[in-house]
């Protein structure tokens, strides 16, 4: 069965239009509802793709229905998000908003497992001050290279264990450059899958004027 014969079968019943899919679809909206399921654990309830994380809520104007989707199969299928303020948005218009929805989702989740992390650490280890870190957190959205360097090094002396691409380095002010240029290579290396790409880049430029 294809997926738009899967589509079909799962959202004609639903819907007003009872024979044509394409019809049909147009009674649906993505209204800007969504959750995380923390694991790919569900199917797609339009096209029955397995491993959904992020669902993405889908309503027939008619009748109500909802269903949960992933977040391909609004532009797949050409269905339509409404703005803010309730408006139908063209396809550009619900692509833009379909990927910031996304995003924030994904961003969400970073930061909860990085909040998880940090209270797993606290747990583990007795010396560890969590609340200026996560002070810090929220301030800055993100460490400083010793702070940095620090939290990974105690979450490895505990086996706690991260993604340290979880984790943002800030660099934007001057004593957080010398920091991170006074480093050793390997700390440098540590922190490297949290860098962005500028700031990699700096770090290149650096050690060129260094040679
Ligand atoms: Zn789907």
């Amino acid at each position: 069965m294809s997926w738009a014969q899967r589509a079909a079968r799962n959202l004609l019943p639903l819907s007003r239009e009872q024979s044509d899919l394409a019809v049909a679809l147009r009674e649906w909206r993505y209204e800007g509802g969504f959750h995380d399921l923390e694991a790919p654990n569900e199917d797609c309830e339009l096209c029955d793709h397995p491993d959904i994380r992020y669902q993405f809520e889908i309503r027939n104007r008619f009748t109500d229905t909802r269903l949960q989707i992933g977040s391909e199969c609004i532009n797949r299928f050409g269905i339509s998000a409404t703005s803010d303020d309730g408006e139908d948005l063209d396809a550009a218009g619900t692509r833009k908003k379909v990927s910031r929805d996304r995003r924030a989702l994904i961003e969400e989740a970073r930061k909860k497992r990085l909040i998880t992390a940090l209270v797993a650490l606290s747990q583990a280890d007795p010396e560890f001050r969590i609340l200026s870190f996560i002070d810090y957190l929220q301030d800055r959205g993100a460490f400083t290279p010793k702070q940095l360097v620090t939290l990974l090094w105690r979450f490895e002396k505990v086996r706690v264990p991260v993604d340290v691409r979880d984790f943002t380095l800030t660099i934007r002010r001057d004593r957080e450059k010398v920091q991170l240029l006074e480093m050793a290579d390997w700390q440098i290396g540590r922190l490297m899958p949290a860098m962005s790409p500028s700031q990699r880049q700096f770090l290149a430029e650096a050690k060129k004027l260094k040679e």
